[in-house]
């Protein structure tokens, strides 16, 4: 019985933890998901990774350091790179952080999320996903990954040495 709570309620904390993932400047968080021809990556990252700071932007040189970061991002074939054989094309780029135009968190600590969607003429081919954003924002230092797709579920890290998340 002792040990039934105790599973249970390790359980659980690891649900919570999941449901609220932290905010840990360096770290970002992948979800990969794949539905018939679609494939959908969400990003989302502290801001401090991309851009070096966090609050809304106090002058010219910062509110061009957060218009540099959405371009860099929005260039969906830089930043994220499915299995060439799958034929995917970009269909969608969605930014969206309180730089950009929203609420800051009243804790000062602010995220950057991003829905990139693709269709794919043969999914079935789909096999890994390359990421240049290690290039790309030299801040960032590992991506927690986490995948699902028909051949279920996955999770990984990425990092400078290793930008390719395969399934
Ligand atoms: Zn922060």
């Amino acid at each position: 019985m002792k040990q039934f709570i105790f599973g249970l309620f390790f359980g659980l904390t690891v649900a919570i933890a999941d449901a609220a993932p932290a905010h840990v400047h360096g770290e970002a968080r992948l979800e990969i998901s794949i539905d018939g021809e679609q494939l959908v990556i969400a990003l989302e990252s502290p801001l401090d990774s991309l851009l070096g700071f966090e609050h809304l932007p106090r002058d010219a040189g910062e509110r061009q350091a957060v218009e540099s970061m959405a371009a860099k991002l929005k260039e969906a074939g830089k930043v994220l790179v499915p299995s060439a054989a799958a034929q995917c094309a970009s269909t969608g780029v969605e930014l969206e952080s309180p730089v950009l135009g929203g609420k800051s968190e009243p804790g000062g600590h602010n995220d950057l999320d991003a829905r990139y969607t693709w269709r794919c003429a043969k999914p079935e081919a789909l096999r890994d996903v390359a990421t240049g954003l290690f290039g790309v924002f030299p801040r960032l230092q590992r991506i927690v990954v986490e995948f699902a797709g028909p051949l279920g579920q996955r999770a990984g890290r990425l990092d400078a040495r290793n930008p390719r998340f395969s399934w």
